[in-house]
């Protein structure tokens, strides 16, 4: 609206201008007509063939040598008749051209002013026209403010027409514009001044013009043409360059745009990849870069390029297409749509929305476009592919990472190549303190018999069978053994390395131990199992042959001895069950236990098989009842009991106190024995765990762990504190539960051959 407004007050000025020039001005010599209808085909000429230093796409400004021809044709014709040439020329050109109206108007116009106001000039400094020197100087006068006319006007049209358009001009085009609108000014007075020279020596003369409007339009392509050329050259290079130095998808990408915009000199750049699920977009803008990829659902203008075009092709807004209605939508007025295609498929578009720049560029731009379509094709094939392996290998180094297997790779030269987070564990010795050494035997490998393992000669070894055995024995850094199980893998030679040796090594150091444990186990256990039985089957086979010749102590001391040693198997046995059932998770805690009672009873047990021994029992004050099994509490007193007395020399009295300590039960037991060193104190609690010091005794390395398992999984703890020399306490504590009249278990009263007597300090002591 303003632009319309602003080109009829351009008209009305021209009109007034042209009244008051043709009202005031006069020529004082009138030229043939001849050379007036040269002069006006010449401007025709000129504006046909709009000699542009920069244009694009009705952006920026002509430049052309209408200057240059208007003022001679100002100078010979005078004022009116100039100006009424001048508007028949210039119409009929730009609608030769097919000009828009509202432009052909404005041109005219313009040119109407500018030759007024030259007119004006020309009168005012040189009004004989005598061609003196005068002449010359009022010509340049009267060119310069045709050039000033003409500048203000276009340049107001100019801003205003890309005011309509929400448009910026870019730097590029604006500096251009300056240098341009110089160089056009230099060579418009140097055609006019010539023209009027060669006008003054003979009016044909000025003929030559046509040489210098022909001359110019093809020197100014050509320049124009060239410098497309470098521009086209110079955005390729650039932009493929940005592409070939990066693999990354999110940095290739956004420098890749940034320099496609900067060599096609357009407002926005965007690249859109196409999904199923959806599209992501990397932009470029005058405004910023979209360092980061933008997901969106939908682009529709995007979906729809793609399904509509396989090659680059141009769009303008609003046009009568539906990508031009979507293309509107957007805000921008044109923009060259690029498919992205691999085979058969569109991957996605690359936009350049409203480009600007020189004029020539747009010749061969589509083939640009569709060159670096096809970069970028190539780019996201190419980081895919690299972003593929890359998780590949990233998921196997995390596998071989994350693996409690150990694997290690060693070169047919020995050296080692690779060292997992695994192997460290299990050797101590880090992948940087190995790797690139030939050092595999600083880890003292040997086989099962004890023979050295030469690693390093794997090569020569591989074929021989055993000598690179499965089973290896490893010192760790620590110098503990370790034992590995190992499986090899031959890996031939690649095109930059040798054979490897891939050893995938599984630590069965515990597996082994177990093993022996077992094994250990077994020949104990037949062992402890037959030793009581040796003295029952004694005595039994002494009873029954000679039962009737015995006095009636020897009968006693036969059938005591069978009873301990029976309460011994027993206990033997359930030891073992107990454990057996501890070690398979099959534990029934349940019920409440009176530890008093059943400590009592175990006591009383103990002493009928073991008459000899001092047992002193210290009962406490109120009842104590314990939450848990009652058969778990006793088969935990019993071993502790069994132990002292079984450890202890047989004229030292064990001592069993039970008291009630805030929530808990405690059973102490002490004996006089040999005592335990510090640092066995928590390795007898270990299944299987003997002490050597005391071997000579019978025993399964149970006892002690079952007890802690079980008082563990009441809730409580065994723990002991002990003088080597002097004897052992061990302290049972297990959570005290809430006493009920009803819930009060009274022991069991057996006979027992020996009275239980009670003192004053309610001390309960059997012997
Ligand atoms: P076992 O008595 O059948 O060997 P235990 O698990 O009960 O198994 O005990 C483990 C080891 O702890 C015993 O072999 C012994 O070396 C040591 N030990 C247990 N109780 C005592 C004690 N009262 N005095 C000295 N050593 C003991």
């Amino acid at each position: 609206m303003l632009l319309k407004l602003y080109v009829g007050v351009v008209a009305a000025l021209a009109a007034a201008a042209a009244t008051a020039v043709a009202m005031s001005t006069h020529v004082p010599h009138p030229a043939h007509p001849g050379v007036l209808v040269m002069l006006g085909a010449m401007l025709g000429l000129t504006e046909f063939l709009q000699v542009r230093q920069y244009h694009y796409r009705g952006h920026g400004a002509s430049h052309n040598l209408i200057e240059g021809v208007l003022a001679p044709l100002v100078f010979v014709a005078g004022g009116p008749e100039a100006m009424l040439i001048a508007a028949v020329a210039l119409g009929v050109a730009d609608a030769t051209r097919g000009a828009a109206p509202l432009k052909t108007l404005f041109n005219v116009s313009q040119w109407t002013l500018a030759a007024a106001a030259a007119a004006g000039v020309l009168d005012v400094l040189s009004p004989a026209r005598n061609g003196g020197a005068v002449d010359i100087l009022a010509l340049a006068a009267a060119m310069l403010t045709m050039s000033l006319v003409n500048h203000v006007a276009l340049d107001i049209v100019l801003a205003l027409a890309m005011r309509e358009q929400g448009e910026r001009p870019s730097r590029s085009v604006a500096l251009n514009g300056v240098v341009s609108r110089l160089i056009a000014n230099g060579a418009s007075l140097i055609t006019g001044l010539t023209l009027v020279g060669a006008y003054l020596w003979s009016p044909w003369l000025i003929a030559v013009g046509f040489v210098f409007v022909i001359g110019l339009d093809a020197a100014g392509r050509a320049h124009a043409n060239v410098r497309a050329d470098s521009m086209r050259l110079e955005a390729l290079q650039s932009a493929t360059h940005s592409l070939a130095t990066s693999l990354d998808l999110h940095e290739g990408l956004p420098s890749f745009l940034q320099e496609v915009r900067r060599g096609f000199e357009a407002h926005d750049v965007e690249l859109v990849l196409l999904a199923e699920s959806g599209a992501t977009v990397y932009a470029v803008s005058d405004i910023a870069v979209l360092g980061e990829a933008l997901c969106v659902d939908r682009h529709p203008l995007a979906e729809l390029i793609a399904s509509r075009i396989v090659e680059p092709a141009r769009f303008v807004a609003g046009e009568d297409s539906d990508i031009g209605g979507l293309l509107a939508a957007t805000r921008h007025s044109s923009v060259i749509a690029a498919p992205l295609r691999t085979g058969g498929v569109t991957l996605g578009v690359l936009f350049l929305y409203d480009r600007m720049g020189i004029e020539g560029f747009e010749r061969g731009e589509l083939q640009i476009v569709d060159a670096l379509a096809r970069e970028v094709v190539g780019f996201l094939e190419r980081a895919t592919l690299l972003q593929a392996i890359d998780d590949e290998r990233r998921k196997l180094a995390d596998i071989i990472g994350n693996t409690s297997d150990g694997i290690f790779s060693i070169a047919a030269d020995g050296t080692i190549t690779s060292w997992n987070a695994g192997l460290a564990a299990m050797t101590g010795y880090a992948a940087e303190e190995i790797v690139g050494t030939r050092h595999f035997g600083m880890l003292r490998p040997r086989d099962s018999v004890g023979r050295d393992v030469l690693m390093e000669r794997w090569t020569d070894l591989l074929d021989t069978p055993g000598a690179v055995p499965t089973d290896l024995q490893i010192m760790s850094s620590s110098g503990e053994t370790v034992w590995l199980s190992c499986s090899y893998s031959r890996i031939p030679a690649g095109a930059s390395s040798g054979d490897v040796l891939v050893v995938v090594a599984r630590n069965v150091t515990q597996a082994r131990e177990l093993e022996r444990l077992k094994d250990d186990f077994v020949a104990v256990v037949s062992h402890e199992l037959r030793t009581p039985l040796v003295p029952i089957k004694g005595w039994a086979q002494t009873l029954l042959n000679r039962g009737d010749r015995l006095n009636d102590d020897q009968r006693r001391t036969a059938v005591q001895s069978i009873l301990s040693q029976a309460q011994k198997l027993e206990s033997l046995v359930l030891n073992i069950l107990e454990a057996s059932r501890i070690e398979a998770g099959r534990v029934d805690n349940e019920g409440v236990a009176d530890v008093v009672s059943i400590t009592a009873r175990l006591v009383e047990d103990t002493l009928s098989s073991r008459p000899d021994r001092q047992i002193r029992l210290r009962p406490p004050a109120v009842p104590c009842q314990v939450k848990g099994s009652a058969i778990w509490v006793e088969r935990s007193v019993s071993n502790l009991i069994a132990n002292a007395i079984k450890y202890s020399p047989d004229e030292e009295p064990v001592d069993v106190v039970i008291a009630a300590d805030g929530d808990d039960v405690t059973v102490s037991v002490t004996d006089r024995g040999p005592g335990i060193a510090t640092e066995a104190q928590e390795r007898i609690f270990d299944r299987f765990e003997r002490l050597e010091e005391t071997r000579k005794q019978t025993g399964t390395g149970l006892g002690l762990y079952i007890t802690r398992r079980l008082a563990r999984t009441m809730g409580g703890d065994v723990t002991v504190s002990s003088v080597p020399g002097a004897g052992s306490t061990f302290l049972l504590r297990l959570p005290m539960a809430p006493v009920s009249a009803s819930s009060v278990v009274v022991p069991e009263q057996r006979p027992t051959d020996k009275a239980v007597g009670q003192n004053g300090d309610n001390v309960v002591r059997l012997h």
